[in-house]
């Protein structure tokens, strides 16, 4: 598919072959990106095999150079990037450089959480205009309110391995001896971790296949690479021990990354609640809307419409405001499934407006996955909580109770502007 004419006009950051007179950029052992381009159409290497043969950095400019060519297809914008590659190293591979995702910042809310109580900015990496307009205006109505109460009422991320028995009767033996013999599990688990801790197993017989839900407390870490690593070891015991048979370390009961109602119901990671309850004269003003307004709203749209539609979400944009925070701050952005499966109430009280949010399964860490690039760190440390927290599992909580508050901010603004009509003109004016 390569079009010469159009790939010699590609360019990359000063090595591309469009600027013959550029230098050419080495690790330093001599080997330049544009020998390694030339080895990649060569065919004797092949794209995974550059970071063997240079520096990180190197690697990923030969990387660019030979896609480029290779497409006619100029990667100028993608290769500007500003984090060291090596850093990017167990986050990516084949790197190329960075989708950069326009960046706004709503806030600061004010939060009373059991960790997090203050005011908190929230940063959102978005491309829908008039997301962070709308988060924001949500924000100051919490703020101007007093602040938005947040509890989390669980935590643990699962991993649900299925394993193969001869029938029903050794499939209910197995969960038997799983109930019975937890602690050795847990032993087992936990030599792979120093912050992992199994919570519970809760076992699934379906004929001859048996399910093990296990639960662990991962500290400040979203903690799914944690509880894999933590499960398979817990699930050799169980091989040893029964006459179970491991098929898949995820049999798809854990449920990651899938719309599924146990985690709506049983929680996934962090399950947090957070309310608020605005005086009618502050949903007036900074909402432009009444309190019985936004209820009927919320009563028709969230409940009754995601009732006859069958959602599992019973919200107006969770997913909004947990994928901007999620890309920002470098968590799974997969995880936005679940991590936006949110039910909204709202109450017309005596001369208020009540608002909660629940969100059943929001995984969030502070460390590990994507936490530590460049930007995400800096997004995690203006919410206020980078890296691990003292004690463990402090910081993901904290962080986890602002992202609840920020949803309920969205959920608050776009229920006014549907209760005030105003929906369409926002999108015109900021979206377009
Ligand atoms: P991770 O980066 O693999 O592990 C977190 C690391 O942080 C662990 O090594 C842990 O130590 C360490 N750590 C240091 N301080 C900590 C603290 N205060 N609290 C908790 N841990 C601390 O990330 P992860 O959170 O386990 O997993 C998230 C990653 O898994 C994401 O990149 C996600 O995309 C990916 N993921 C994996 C799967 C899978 O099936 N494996 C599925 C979905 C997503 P210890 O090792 O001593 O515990």
């Amino acid at each position: 598919m390569t079009d010469d004419s159009t790939a010699e006009n590609a360019t990359d950051d000063g090595t591309g072959s469009a600027d013959p007179d550029a230098e050419p950029v080495t690790d330093g052992s001599g080997v330049d990106a544009e020998t390694l381009a030339d080895r990649v159409a060569d065919g004797e290497l092949r794209l995974y095999e550059l970071e063997d043969h240079a520096d990180a950095e190197t690697a990923a400019r030969a990387r660019r150079l030979a896609v480029e060519r290779d497409s006619g297809v100029s990667l100028s914008a993608t290769g500007d990037y500003t984090f060291p590659a090596e850093s990017a190293d167990s986050n990516v591979e084949n790197l190329v450089g960075a989708a950069q995702i326009p960046m706004g910042v709503a806030g600061p809310v004010t939060v009373h959480g059991d960790t997090a109580d203050g005011e908190f900015y929230l940063p959102i990496a978005t491309t829908e205009g008039a997301l962070v307009a709308s988060v924001n205006r949500g924000c100051s109505a919490i703020s101007a309110a007093g602040g938005a109460t947040v509890r989390i009422t669980k935590r643990g991320m699962t991993r649900a391995p299925v394993f193969s028995v001869a029938d029903v009767a050794e499939g209910a033996e197995v969960a038997e001896w799983v109930q019975e013999n937890e602690a050795r599990l847990a032993a087992a688990a936990e030599e792979t971790t120093r912050f992992g801790e199994l919570q519970e197993v809760t076992p699934y017989v379906v004929g001859d296949s048996v399910f093990l839900r296990f639960s662990y407390h991962t500290g400040d870490a979203n903690g799914m690479n944690m509880a894999t690593i933590a499960t398979r070891a817990a699930a050799e015991v169980v091989e040893d021990e029964t006459p179970a048979s491991l098929v898949a370390l995820s049999g798809n009961l854990c449920v990651d990354k899938k719309p599924a109602a146990i985690n709506a119901v049983e929680g996934r990671g962090h399950s947090v609640t957070a309310d608020v309850t605005i005086p009618r004269e502050t949903v007036e003003e900074r909402l432009g809307t009444t309190p019985e307004a936004v209820a009927e709203v919320n009563t028709r749209k969230n409940l009754v419409g995601s009732a006859k539609a069958g959602s599992l979400g019973f919200n107006a944009q969770a997913a909004n405001v947990v994928a901007g925070v999620f890309l920002a701050t470098g968590q799974d952005e997969a995880h936005v499934v679940e991590g936006s499966n949110c039910i909204t109430t709202v109450e017309a009280r005596e001369d208020a407006l009540y608002a909660s949010v629940s969100l059943a399964s929001l995984q969030v860490g502070t460390v590990g996955g994507g936490t530590d690039l460049a930007t995400q760190s800096e997004a995690l440390e203006l919410v206020g909580f980078a890296g691990g927290g003292d004690p463990p599992g402090s910081n993901a909580d904290a962080f986890a109770e602002v992202v609840a508050a920020g949803a309920l901010a969205g959920e608050l603004s776009l229920l006014s502007a549907l209760a005030s009509r105003h929906l369409s003109s926002a999108h015109e004016e900021l979206g377009r």
